[in-house]
């Protein structure tokens, strides 16, 4: 597509994700193993904690949900934990989605937002997967109701996002995975997409992670995760962005030092409130926050009860 064929919101990406050689970031190639020294001396006493088969399980595994679960409200991280996964139409849409923007990269000639989620549906349906069964036994309304959802979606993502050239070498859903203390600690996480890819040490990767509604600070964090992820693996990615696809708003932020520095923190920081509440050490605290409305405990809940009070009485603004 020709740079004028873009629409003004598919522009905005164009313009924010592109960047000449010249004006990407270097970094310094001993920086993987720094990084990785800070955390597993940060993490040490808790290294030492699951050797000594203190903990449950043989390794301490924290994803990007867990962490985020973990640092927010912490009863509900509890609550949320002892009810086993099960894959339904809102849980399942994100999986869907990432396939079918996938297929969107590959696909020949004019393409259909329903077209390609009814092709991501029936790829999924057929990977030995847990959402291949779900895929092949839910009922005809919840498919219905997932066909229906990921295809506003996607069609918010074909209007908006410029297409993907292979050029730009695009990944959906690509696994990172960081393992501590000979396995005993392992980060991982998934990019709903990656563009580029480093030249030397010299950054070329971009991570964008699609969300549908508002911001959140979490969306953030999730991002300097999946950085620290990358700058563990190879190098640092040069920007990390969150398309907001119901809004075609794009939120960006550069890859540095100090910013892979805090996600150290903020790992080990969840990784300590990790250990001390599945271990039983301290009592869960609570917060209050948007996250009470799909909590399982909210009925039996005061504070995240009053503050669901306050934000319908707040009327449209407060949700
Ligand atoms: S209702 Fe809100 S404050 Fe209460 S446990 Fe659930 S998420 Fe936490």
């Amino acid at each position: 597509m020709h740079a004028d064929q873009y629409n003004p919101a598919q522009q905005e990406v164009v313009t924010l994700l592109g960047a000449p050689p010249e004006a990407r970031p270097e970094f310094d190639p001993s920086l993987r193993d720094e990084l990785r020294s800070h955390l597993e001396d940060r993490l040490e006493p808790l290294a030492q904690h699951i050797r000594a088969d203190s903990f449950d399980d043989d390794n301490l595994f924290l994803s990007k949900y867990t962490l985020t679960q973990v640092l927010g409200c912490e009863q509900k991280f509890l609550a949320d934990r002892s009810e086993p996964f099960a894959w339904s139409s809102p849980t399942a849409r994100g999986t869907v989605m990432h396939k079918a923007i996938e297929l969107s990269v590959h696909w020949r000639g004019e393409s259909s937002p329903l077209v390609l989620v009814d092709e991501a549906m029936a790829s999924l349906a057929n990977a030995e997967k847990s959402i291949g069964d779900y895929l092949t036994t839910c009922g005809e309304s919840e498919r219905a109701e997932l066909r229906a959802g990921t295809g506003a979606a996607m069609t918010q993502f074909l209007e908006c996002f410029p297409p993907l050239k292979a050029a730009w070498r695009p990944a959906t859903e690509s696994p990172i995975r960081a393992s501590l203390h000979d396995g005993l600690i392992v980060l991982s996480g998934k990019p709903d997409l990656t563009l580029g890819q480093p030249d030397g040490t010299v950054a070329g990767k971009v991570i964008i992670d699609f969300k549908t509604g508002g911001f959140s600070p979490t969306h953030r964090e999730d991002l300097r995760f999946y950085a620290l992820l990358e700058a563990l693996r190879v190098l640092p990615p040069r920007l990390l962005a969150t398309y907001y696809l119901d809004q075609g708003r794009i939120h960006s932020e550069e890859v540095t030092h100090d910013l892979l520095l805090a996600a150290c923190e903020r790992v080990v920081d969840g990784a300590h409130r990790y250990v001390e509440l599945v271990g039983g050490a301290r009592q869960p605290g609570v917060a209050p926050g948007p996250s009470c409305r799909w909590c399982p405990v909210q009925l039996d809940c005061d504070e995240g009860t009053e503050y669901l009070e306050g934000a319908y009485d707040a009327g449209p603004g407060g949700w």
